[in-house]
């Protein structure tokens, strides 16, 4: 394992970048920061004294775009490595439940967009705390509420069932409802909820608006009304999402900084191999995982449903990429392969970059690469698994995308399989909610 860490700081030197890890074996290092920006040090709080980033934004992009198989292996090994020394080998759970399938946003390559027309639902107090009593009975030390941005999840309802959990169980309560008013993030905060996952999904404001153009709202159907019914497509109304005005940057990255001033642990995350992501965008993606200094970070492989605009032209072009062959752009640049391995090199460099954070191994995953997908994740850097504990009949009309690994799974069959494959990559169960450990204190 040593002669890992010492080939991969030699393929650090030879790119000239010989300080990279050091800082992490606990040598000296003059070169502080070199990978911050005057960004990162404003929004680190004033206790935070980790050490400076160990990699430079050209490290990280040489590293996205290395395809020697031999050299990816030491990146793999000290992703695991610095993993194990900021983490442990504990793999924490954490109850995934689908609250509500309805969405005001129309995302161009998802299955729940507001203007598909599908059967949705939103779950009752009752049947959420089912799945949460669930979570506790399998040991679980957290349970995410997720929803898409739906407006009829009214803020009574989540404080409701935030403080329902909070006093009956010892979970931690992730909430991952998209871009709520601070009003209700603050409300829900205060009822305990512990942390706020907003996936900032690229940094490039440029792509960021393209995957979002519309300006659109699902009907708030009968504001807490529960259970499925038919879509009647999308309308305008009050509260409507307002269209990224050209040249502004990702909103999502400023409401998480409100979130963290709430209190929250706050987590992001990207999608790999978006049409029209280049490696330098992806490069940004991950110097800002640092600059935001996220508890939780989540990268997947960018996986549409092929009946959306983009799931459409994936089945016409992207397929060239996931065969290997990687378009260019005009300006020289390359499009980022939705694949297994680019998905775990940025889950490894996210470790190294992050070594503190709570990285899980995604879902979209272990879609793309059924057999070895998860533990490929969990084997360069992740530490966090998110089983699904929504009711079947709910789960199937949760569709961002098609094939999700395990959806017909229930949780007690799951957990059997999760189990299974932790020891056989031998890691643990974690134990308690499993919040972020900062390197120093
Ligand atoms: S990706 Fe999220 S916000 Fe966008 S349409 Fe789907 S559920 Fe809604």
């Amino acid at each position: 394992m040593q002669a890992a860490g010492a080939v991969f700081r030699l393929l650090q030197g030879k790119r000239g970048l010989s300080r990279a890890v050091r800082s992490y074996g606990g040598e000296a290092t003059s070169d502080a920061g070199a990978g911050d920006t005057s960004a990162t040090r404003s929004s680190r709080r004033s206790v935070d004294v980790s050490p400076p980033c160990p990699f430079s934004r050209d490290e990280v992009l040489a590293w996205l775009k290395e395809d020697d198989d031999w050299k990816l292996s030491f990146l793999w090994e000290e992703a695991d490595r610095v993993r194990r020394e900021h983490v442990g080998d504990e793999v924490h759970l954490r109850g995934l439940i689908e609250l509500s399938s309805y969405c005001r946003r129309d995302c161009l390559y998802c299955g729940i967009r507001a203007s598909r027309k599908i059967e949705r639902y939103r779950m009752t107090e009752e049947e959420v705390m089912e799945c949460v009593r669930t979570a506790q009975k399998l040991e679980y030390g957290t349970v995410v509420l997720q929803s898409g941005e739906d407006l009829g999840l009214t803020s009574d309802f989540i404080t409701r069932v935030v403080r329902r959990i909070k006093t009956e169980t010892p979970l931690a309560v992730t909430l991952s409802l998209g871009e709520r008013s601070l009003d209700e993030m603050k409300e829900w905060r205060m009822a305990g909820a512990d942390r706020y996952l907003l996936k900032h999904e690229t940094s490039d404001p440029e792509l960021f608006r393209r995957i979002h153009p519309e300006d659109r709202a699902f009907p708030v159907q009968s504001r807490g009304k529960t259970g499925t019914v038919p879509s009647q497509g999308p309308v305008r109304l009050p509260g409507t999402v307002p269209a990224l005005p050209e040249g502004s940057s990702n909103p999502r990255v400023e409401l998480l900084m409100r979130l963290r001033e709430l209190g929250y642990e706050i987590g992001s995350g990207v999608m790999v191999g978006i049409p029209g992501q280049s490696y330098e965008s992806l490069a940004d993606d991950i110097m800002l995982f640092r600059e935001l200094d996220l508890e939780m970070i989540g990268c997947g492989p960018f996986v549409p449903h092929p009946e959306t605009p983009l799931g459409r032209q994936a089945g016409e072009s992207m397929g060239t990429v996931h065969n290997g062959t990687v378009p260019g752009f005009a300006d020289g640049r390359s499009q980022v392969p939705a694949t297994d391995t680019m998905t775990t090199k940025v889950v490894a460099l996210t470790r190294l970059v992050c070594p503190d954070a709570n990285i899980p191994s995604t879902t979209a995953l272990a879609t793309v690469n059924r057999e070895h997908g998860r533990e490929l994740g969990l084997e360069r850097g992740a530490n966090v698994w998110m089983p699904n504990l929504t009711p079947l009949k709910y789960r199937i009309l949760y569709e961002i995308y098609p094939g999700k690994a395990k959806v017909i799974d229930t949780a007690e069959e799951f957990h059997q399989n999760l189990l299974a494959t932790l020891a056989h990559i031998g890691r643990v169960p974690g134990k308690g909610p499993g919040g972020r450990k900062r390197v120093i204190q």
